[in-house]
């Protein structure tokens, strides 16, 4: 490293110096916290059922969590920043709602079922100021416009993660004792909570409870249960093609499609779902205001910041609806 005192150099020279030093930081960064998620991608012994994990749906896949957690494929780098983003924004959550007068309690806690070996470690609890009443509560930031659309817990039912998170708060509650809890997701996009109450449902808890069972018999008898036969579910599965090998098969009839502008479509599809997505849901939060009242619409112009909105009344005509054939089509990135 050449360093000539700063009066002798031009301010070109100056520049350029300047801008090497910032491209060399700017590769540093970048370098470094490539390094520091790969050096936090481990795979550790996995001795119980973890509650997290109970929302899987494949039997075979939590026997082979701890059967097998040594040959289990570590999680992918950007998998391992998706976790990271979680537990950063999660202490700032944590700040924010204290801020507001609601402070997480008992956080952390490592929670262990003797009977069913199931562990957990849950958020911690928090306090409803008006009764005293102490709930579970679960904080997950997120992105996911269809899970952030959810307000209940039927809702949670329908959503893929939503089902998971509400397996996991359900055992967090059997194993505190606890009648009740909030699953506060954080919406990362906009900053915003959207809070989800959840009563403790013994009829599913019992569920859970007789799957640990027939889990651990399985473990005992060094016997996994059965395949799942869902190729979807075995793609994403860690021990797909280590610790099990399903036979997997694309049914009957499949075809072998070759348009290459199609598969550039559905690549682009891919990048842009989840933009889409977040655009779906806006677009129907906007309209549906703007919109006003729909038993009496009224003809309008508004304006708001740099916005002109006109709100125009019309009639619809009226169509008596043919019968047709439906055809529903879904597809999912597998390799
Ligand atoms: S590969 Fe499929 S069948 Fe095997 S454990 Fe995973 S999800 Fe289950």
């Amino acid at each position: 490293m050449n360093a000539l005192p700063a009066e002798s150099l031009t301010a070109e020279q100056r520049i350029a110096m300047d801008f090497e030093a910032a491209e060399r930081l700017a590769d540093a960064i970048v370098e470094r916290h490539h390094d520091d998620v790969r050096g936090r991608i481990t795979i550790s012994p996995q001795t119980h059922h973890r509650a997290s994990s109970f929302g899987y749906p494949c039997d075979r896949r939590l026997y082979h969590d701890i059967k097998d957690w040594q040959t289990k494929a570590p999680v992918d780098p950007q998998v391992q920043q998706y976790f990271d983003r979680g537990n950063d924004q999660e202490g700032i959550i944590e700040r924010i709602l204290s801020r507001l007068g609601f402070r997480i309690i008992s956080s952390q806690v490592a929670l262990y079922d003797e009977e069913l070996r199931i562990g957990a470690r849950s958020d911690g609890n928090i306090v409803e100021h008006e009764s005293g009443r102490v709930l579970v509560a679960e904080l997950k930031s997120t992105d996911n416009a269809k899970l952030l659309a959810c307000r209940t817990v039927d809702d949670l039912r329908q959503d893929k993660w939503g089902k998971r998170y509400h397996i996991q708060v359900t055992l967090y509650m059997r194993a505190t004792g606890i009648g009740a809890a909030v699953l506060i997701l954080w919406d990362a996009s906009n900053w915003r909570p959207v809070v989800i109450p959840i009563p403790y449902d013994p009829i599913l808890s019992e569920q859970l409870a007789d799957r640990a069972r027939r889990l651990n018999d399985h473990l005992d008898r060094n016997d996994p249960p059965g395949y799942i036969n869902d190729s979807r579910e075995c793609r994403h599965c860690p021990h797909f093609a280590r610790a099990c090998s399903p036979p997997m098969s694309f049914g009957v009839g499949a075809q072998i499609l070759t348009d290459e502008e199609l598969l550039a479509e559905l690549e682009r599809h891919t990048e842009i779902e989840a933009i889409g997505k977040e655009f779906n849901r806006l677009d129907a939060a906007i309209k549906g205001r703007l919109k006003g009242d729909k038993a009496n619409p009224q003809d309008g112009l508004f304006i708001i910041g740099p916005y002109e909105i006109h709100r125009s009344v019309g009639d619809r005509k009226g169509y008596t609806v043919q019968a047709t054939k439906t055809i529903k089509v879904e597809w999912e990135k597998v390799a």
